[in-house]
């Protein structure tokens, strides 16, 4: 398994200060983390301004590029909004987050539909709104071709699989040969396919890859995209006319869960392309991209209190509130989604002492119900808090049902004082007052026995038994 940082120090003393110590310490003084509040998530909207900052700034060069937020990531109607001030479109794959996009006051012309499953009803609603398409099949296509009105807005594009090789995490990788996503490009026949389905469809403008995500290398996604380039320069070429005019690159930058420092960087990942794809940016294509992971994983962590402590077999075991529920990924691949974890104590100030190697196990009745196995943190005891850092993306927004657990609390936080001018001088993450809002209340009792079938409690037994 992969070696991760943990909090404590060497001396096995004091911890060293951490980016979210104020916010974890406020939350515990505001009554969001404790008894009473078992587990909650926590969004840094400053940092989510930052990291969209740091991508439009990576692309300022390029006109005309449509950054869109992967909205799976991070599924929460509040941060889309944000994310539309910011300036950022929206890349949507179901109709639920086609509806949470629109409920977030995302432009039409600013959402991006994909998904390998688009039902017709999905399509034609899409077509309606006048929301970007990528069919992600030629028979997909094909329905397109049937549900299209010649007045629609849709900007309608093609999903292509480079087969330009898969990561170190086998699900991530999208462009293996035989991904379920897009085209696949290599195959016998697919390139006079994709041609041709362009020279039927006049209407069809656009080219789409995403070759992601986690675990793969910038040069396979910036191979895949320059991939995707040449396709369009190809297409083009042959029909004699400047069909394809945008590129859909996809996202998938991944995200180091090692320690704090952000790399790559977006400016990391315009290089790799500059390099694999120089045309890329010469402005004969309008661009779009979808990131998520990359915006939303550090600017957020997941809190939880520890409820007991055990030992077994000679290992110690802290039964926290933060399992699968939460943590879906890590606990079932902990190899591929190592997490760093933040020992606390019941006052929210960060535990010192020396490091003891225990299990940090979740509340889900399953044996590997575990975010971390053997790791070195200062001893946790009951009532202490852990946090798990770099969850903002598909970690709480995406929780598991598992055990009728409830859906936790979600909240955003401000920290450090802030001057009435808004101009954020004089903040600071290590003092000033930290103002938390909700973003996503926890899931009632009330709301988990409604959702598991309470009004239909008599279905399955004789009337009158
Ligand atoms: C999930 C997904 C993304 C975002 O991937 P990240 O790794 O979160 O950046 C972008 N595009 C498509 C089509 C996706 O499925």
């Amino acid at each position: 398994m992969t070696q991760t940082t943990s909090t404590h120090h060497e001396d096995g003393t004091a911890p060293p200060a951490g980016r979210f110590d104020a916010v974890v310490r406020a939350a515990v003084g505001q009554g969001l983390l404790g008894e009473g509040s078992q587990v909650a998530g926590f969004i840094d909207t400053e940092g989510v301004r930052a990291s969209v900052g740091a991508l439009h700034d990576a692309f300022a060069a390029t006109p005309g590029v449509l950054h869109t937020f992967a909205a799976k990531a991070c599924s929460l109607v509040p941060v889309l909004r944000l994310l539309a001030e910011c300036g950022m479109g929206c890349e949507v794959a179901s109709p639920g987050e086609l509806r949470l996009a629109v409920e977030a006051g995302f432009a039409a012309s600013r959402i991006v539909l994909d998904s390998p499953a688009k039902t017709r009803e999905e399509i034609r609603l899409a077509l309606a709104l006048g929301v970007a398409v990528n069919a992600d099949s030629l028979d997909e296509l094909r329905r397109v071709d049937a549900l299209r009105d010649p007045g629609t807005e849709s900007v309608l594009g093609l999903r292509v699989n480079p087969q330009v090789g898969g990561g170190s995490i086998g699900p991530m990788s999208t462009a293996t040969d035989t991904s379920k996503f897009g085209v696949a490009l290599r195959d016998p026949g697919a390139r006079e396919a994709i041609v041709g389905a362009f020279r039927e469809r006049p209407w069809l403008t656009r080219l789409h890859a995403h070759v992601g995500s986690q675990g793969c290398p910038l040069e396979l996604i910036a191979a895949g995209v320059a991939q995707t380039y040449e396709l369009a320069e190809e297409i083009n070429a042959t029909l004699g006319v400047r069909q394809v005019t945008s590129l859909d690159i996809g996202g998938g930058l991944p995200v180091n869960f090692t320690d704090e420092t952000v790399h790559p960087t977006y400016a990391d990942y315009v290089a790799a392309l500059t390099a694999a794809a120089p045309g890329l940016f010469s402005g004969r294509y309008s661009l779009v991209t979808e990131f998520g992971r990359s915006l939303l994983a550090k600017n957020g962590f997941i809190g939880a209190r520890v409820e007991y402590t055990k030992d077994a077999g000679g290992r110690r075991i802290a039964l926290t509130h933060a399992g699968a529920q939460t943590a879906t990924r890590t606990v079932l691949m902990p190899d591929a989604w190592p997490l760093r974890i933040g020992a606390f104590g019941p006052d929210g100030t960060p535990k010192g002492g020396p490091p003891l190697a225990q299990d940090i196990a979740g509340p889900c009745c399953f044996a590997g119900d575990v975010v971390a196995y053997a790791r070195e943190l200062p001893e946790l005891a009951e009532d202490d808090l852990v946090v798990l850092y770099d969850t903002g993306a598909y970690y709480f927004s995406t929780p598991w049902a598992y055990n009728s657990l409830p859906r936790p609390a979600v909240y955003g936080f401000r920290t450090g004082a802030r001057p009435a001018d808004g101009s954020g001088k004089g903040r600071s993450d290590h003092d000033g007052p930290v103002a938390f809002v909700t973003v996503r209340d926890a899931q009632s009792l009330d709301n988990i026995a409604a959702e598991s079938g309470l009004a239909h409690a008599d279905a399955l037994v004789e009337p009158g038994d």
